[in-house]
């Protein structure tokens, strides 16, 4: 799932890597890409142009942060729209202040239904409630005996219309609006808080489905009404997902087959179009194959940007605006970069966290792993020892830092003198650098790039 949405953003963003500045023909072409990738995902048309739409607005805008680079940009506004489209915030099941809590299935036949009924019951029950489940699919044969097979493995007893069969229970038969309602008055009194109501699905949206889904829905005024979807059906997710909006105005939706090789359309569409929120997702036939749908995961997850979301997360949230206007001004004036600045800079990347995690979280880091086990962060240390052993006037003016200043800075700072020849050579590589960049602009922190 997701596999080949995610190779082709990875490679659109791969594009953009070291640009210092994204001209409008950079953002044109990354969004083309991105439209592309989401159609051939089988995201729903008018989605797809929404969500272009809105990366060109705000890419081309004025979100500029000094804590990323363009690349950066583009793929944290790529990632929050992806979040918003899959329904935004994180939306917890609705519980009834009196219970018991009733919660109805919808959806064609096949989507998954009963095995999600199943699977949420099991769930509840590890979350302390006391579930009952309600077979009120009484259109396919053996529908029944599924959702008491699933009962029984979810170790979870079944209201089911008839008697006589493994159910516990003994209820109208042939009525599904009676059965769903005897259900709902068996938990009340056998002090069930949650009843999970699973009913009938046929295999296209039809009238006379649609009415009996509708009467359920009236008789038991259920708390949630989870519209249950298949993500393989790609298309036609829209419209089958409009019709039972208009059929039963679900409150939720439940995305199933996340295991299976789907492009994901679905998935990326239905919220969207509905505007109600993606709650939970089935990802295998079995009874725990089940969670919680995060949107901010799941957008992570189609990105598969390794952890670099958290490391732009992480960047913003540390980096010192004061501290970067005070650099771009000093760029700006043509000033030279100086051991003072080099020191801030170091409390900045000291800031976000020990360098070899951050290093670690980029994408192909697990490639470079040996090398990164070998880096030294006690090399930090040293450099900053060296800088703090140099008086401030050696910070500010580098140039005067002739063989005998440097043998005091190296007994000062404990380290060989090579090391600080080092040290300076690098550092007016940096300054020459830094001299380009100030004329081609501030291309966000240096050093960082996108992996
Ligand atoms: P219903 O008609 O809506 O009740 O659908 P079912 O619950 O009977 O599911 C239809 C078929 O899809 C069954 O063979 C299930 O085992 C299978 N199924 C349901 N959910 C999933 C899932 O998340 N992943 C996979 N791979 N199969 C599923």
């Amino acid at each position: 799932m997701f596999n080949s949405l995610s190779d082709r953003l990875t490679a659109t963003f791969k594009n953009l890597r070291g640009k210092g500045r994204l001209s409008e023909a950079d953002v044109d072409a990354t969004v083309r890409e991105i439209r592309r990738a989401l159609l051939d995902a089988d995201v729903a048309v008018p989605v797809v142009r929404e969500f272009a739409s809105r990366i060109k607005e705000r890419a081309l805008g004025s979100e500029v942060s000094g804590a990323l680079n363009p690349g950066q940009q583009v793929v944290k506004i790529v990632n929050e729209e992806l979040v918003t489209i899959l329904g935004g915030e994180t939306r917890r099941l609705r519980l009834a202040k009196n219970p018991p809590t009733v919660i109805m299935l919808a959806g064609l036949q096949g989507a998954g239904k009963t095995t999600l009924a199943g699977k949420l019951s099991k769930w509840l029950k590890g979350q302390g409630h006391s579930p009952l489940l309600v077979a009120c699919d009484l259109q396919r044969p053996n529908a029944v005996t599924q959702l008491q097979v699933v009962g029984k493995r979810a170790g979870v007893p079944v209201f089911a219309p008839h008697p006589g069969t493994t159910s516990e229970f003994d209820a109208p038969t042939g009525d599904p609006v009676a059965v769903a309602e005897a259900g709902v008055a068996e938990a009340r009194q056998k002090l069930h808080d949650v009843v999970i109501v699973d009913t009938a699905g046929r295999l296209g949206v039809d009238a006379e489905m649609m009415d009996q889904a509708r009467r359920i829905r009236d008789a038991i005024t259920p708390d949630e009404v989870l519209f249950v979807i298949d993500a393989m059906i790609g298309q036609d997710a829209v419209n089958t997902a409009k019709a039972f909006e208009d059929g039963v105005d679900f409150t939720g939706v439940v995305l199933s087959k996340l295991d299976g090789d789907a492009r994901g359309g679905a998935a990326l569409s239905v919220a969207s179009v509905t505007g109600k929120p993606v709650m939970f997702a089935s990802t295998g036939e079995g009874v725990d194959d089940f969670e919680l749908f995060h949107p901010d995961r799941m957008a992570s997850r189609i990105l598969d940007m390794g952890d670099i979301l958290s490391l732009i997360e992480q960047a913003e949230a540390n980096w010192d605006k004061d501290e970067a206007a005070r650099m771009a001004k000093k760029f700006a004036d043509q000033e030279d970069f100086t051991f003072e600045d080099f020191l801030a800079q170091m409390q900045q990347i000291r800031k976000m966290g020990s360098m070899k995690k951050m290093l670690m979280m980029m994408p192909g880091a697990q490639n470079m792993r040996q090398q990164l086990e070998q880096f030294d962060e006690r090399e930090i240390d040293r450099v900053e020892a060296m800088v703090r052993s140099m008086t401030p006037h050696e910070r500010l003016a580098p140039k005067i830092i002739n063989g005998s200043r440097r043998a005091r800075i190296a007994r000062g700072s404990g380290v060989h003198v090579s090391e600080v020849n080092g040290l300076l050579e690098r550092f007016g590589q940096a300054q020459k650098m830094m001299k380009k960049m100030a004329q081609g602009g501030m291309p966000g922190m240096p050093g960082m790039s996108m992996g």
